[in-house]
């Protein structure tokens, strides 16, 4: 692997089959927004790629939880030109635009992560960073014009780009952004909830994460052999799911999650999910064989040899100084993974097994327990719970009273310092106003999203005379958290 500095911009390149290809990498992502920015990152993408002319060459631009990645692939004079125009894009970007972008967002499917992941990471690290990977947000069309020209301003420039290429760098490469800072990347990202602990969710089957070191090969081993267990179990031998996916998610320097997520066959979900926790806690209890890590090292070796395989080590290495990891380079790493033994898998994964987030779909019933026994405590929205004394307190309107009793035992509640909603059950949700990350206007009434996943709506179709609950809302809440909801979206 090369390395050189263009512009001011590191460049790795390393020679591999085909035309040339191009990534402009940016460390800037979906964790860097708000549930009130969500998809600004998004819409400074499609608005620098919408200022290109036609081109008739593969070119692509995309958004994930931790980059922004501009690519093309083409004959030097076309990969040029492109890198040009984006960098040129980025620097003057065409905001009048904003409007027709917004409903070109609303139309693609913006996700992330997969649903199960994507939860589990919301129930990590609430609605916040990574967490934000299981949000909509208020939509394309509320997207303010002034986060966008900020997350251009902080991220893309030359002090937060990475060039990755497949061949040498054309002799009048130009890459003319501005000048930056590198963002601090140092701090680690505030978690809600270490684990261990279980929790239904709307999802298609059941997932779990573990949060450890990623660059740990024991940790890593351990996690690609459970994948390839739960596919000969759930998959071969029972034929109750098809795909067993995973993803490694960095959360800050050296470490992160490690997720592991099945679907399942409808009616199945609960099987499924059973078969996940038997094999993890077989996992944390009997060390592998040597032929089940030799298995898995010989997969990862054809995967490191493979030639195909340069541009994604080059994005690794690029991560890497994005990011402050170290990059190892295949050899070293399969070196590494070969001298794991199968009690430091075990070991590695019963560790991370204390930090466990475990979803399953909603109503599936499950007891799981921890390899020592204990029970793997239950999280839920909400807890058991008082309304505050002296709070204002809200019923639903007259005729839900009448007819239903669940309706005479709901409540909501608010004073100074935030919102209280208890359910028919007595279950007792909080948002603290202080924790509120957005506010949907809907009419006369708001939704209020707080940061540790809770949402209360306060609206009259729920509670009878709101107005003075929207009113303490409005007041305690900073304006630039409320939003009307989107046009785009049917309300629900
Ligand atoms: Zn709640």
């Amino acid at each position: 692997m090369n390395h050189e500095v263009i512009g001011g911009i590191p460049v790795l390149w390393a020679d591999a089959p085909g035309p040339l290809e191009a990534v402009l990498m940016f460390g800037c992502g979906v964790q860097d927004e708000t549930l009130r920015t969500l998809g600004t990152t998004h819409m400074v993408e499609h608005l620098a790629m919408s200022t290109l002319p036609r081109l008739h060459h593969e070119h692509n631009a995309s958004v994930d939880l931790l980059t922004t990645q501009f690519t093309c692939t083409g004959r030097p004079e076309q990969v040029v030109a492109f890198l040009a125009a984006v960098c040129e894009a980025l620097t003057a970007l065409p905001l009048e635009r904003i409007e027709q972008e917004a409903g070109v967002l609303a139309a693609e499917d913006g996700r992330v992560a997969d649903p199960a992941t994507a939860e589990l990471l919301s129930h990590r690290y609430g609605v916040q960073g990574l967490g934000l990977a299981a949000y909509r947000g208020p939509g394309a069309d509320r997207i303010p014009v002034e986060a966008v020209q900020e997350a251009v301003d902080r991220f893309f420039h030359r002090g937060n780009a990475v060039l990755v290429l497949t061949g040498p760098p054309p002799a009048d490469l130009r890459l003319p952004l501005p000048d930056g800072e590198r963002p601090d990347r140092s701090a680690a990202l505030p978690v809600l909830r270490t684990g261990p602990s279980w929790r239904e969710e709307d999802v298609p089957g059941p997932g779990l994460a573990l949060h450890g070191d990623l660059d740990d090969p024991a940790l890593q081993l351990a996690c690609k052999l459970l994948s390839q267990r739960l596919r000969d179990t759930v998959r071969h031998r029972h034929g109750l799911s098809y795909d067993v996916g995973g993803d490694a998610v960095l959360a800050g320097p050296g470490h992160g999650e490690r997720t592991l997520c099945l679907d399942a066959r409808e009616g199945q979900e609960q099987r499924v999910a059973e078969l996940l926790w038997e094999e993890a806690l077989r996992l944390a209890r009997e060390c592998p064989t040597e032929d089940e890590l030799a298995e898995e090292i010989a997969e990862l070796r054809e995967v490191y040899q493979d030639p195909r395989s340069t541009t994604c080590e080059l994005g690794e290495a690029a991560g890497a100084l994005l990011f402050g990891g170290t990059y190892q380079d295949p050899q070293t790493r399969l070196a590494v993974l070969e001298k794991v033994t199968p009690d430091e898998v075990r070991q590695a994964f019963a560790a991370a097994l204390e930090t466990v987030l475990l979803v399953v779909p909603c109503g599936t019933e499950v007891d799981p327990k921890l390899p020592d026994g204990r029970p793997l405590p239950r999280r839920a929205c909400g807890t058991e719970g008082e309304l505050p004394p002296g709070a204002k307190v809200f019923r639903p309107p007259l005729v839900d009273r009448l007819r239903s009793s669940d309706a005479r035992r709901a409540r909501l509640a608010v004073d100074g310092r935030g919102l209280w909603a208890r359910e028919p059950d007595g279950t007792v949700h909080h948002v603290p106003f202080t924790e509120v990350v957005g506010v949907e206007m809907r009419g006369p009434g708001r939704v209020v999203f707080g940061r540790d996943t809770c949402v209360i709506p306060v609206v009259p179709e729920l509670w009878a005379g709101i107005g003075p609950a929207v009113d303490a809302v409005d007041a305690a809440v900073p304006g630039q958290l409320r939003y009307p909801a989107s046009a785009f979206r049917p309300a629900d």
